[in-house]
């Protein structure tokens, strides 16, 4: 049960690394960084509780079913988030689609959501530890 569970989450790990790689070659998606402050907020705050955002957005502004805004429900600056958003291309359904392959239309399941939380958490680590290495 537990090997079987580790290999999901390898999985899932594998499939992320991949896309995070095309996303950073996109002109338009690797021009989104983190700034300083968004760091200092995210410091400030502690990464588990930037986790907890990131859910309450998602399920806020991306997993509905109809959503009128689509396109436009994610502002470019504010939160790490959306900034985390915009650069891993889950920051509407049409981005998510596109390079994510997740349907428009339907309500994200809670395997979705774990997906696109956990691809936006691990572009804010790579963003983060990105620094600390320099
Ligand atoms: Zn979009």
């Amino acid at each position: 049960m537990i090997k079987q569970m580790q290999r999901v989450i390898y999985i899932q790990d594998a499939r992320i690394e991949n896309i995070l790689n095309s996303l950073s070659k996109s002109n338009f998606r690797s021009k989104f960084h983190l700034k300083q402050k968004d760091k200092d907020y995210i410091k400030e705050k502690g990464i588990e509780k930037i986790r907890e955002h990131a859910y309450d957005f998602i399920n806020k502004r991306l997993a509905l079913e109809i959503i009128p805004n689509d396109g436009k429900q994610t502002p470019m600056k504010g939160h790490p988030v959306f900034i985390a958003q915009h650069a891993t291309a889950t920051c509407c359904r049409g981005c998510l689609y596109k390079w994510h392959k997740i349907k428009p239309g339907t309500k994200l399941n809670d395997e979705q959501k774990d997906y696109v939380v956990n691809v936006i958490m691990t572009w804010i680590n790579r963003e983060i530890n990105k620094d600390e290495k320099n």
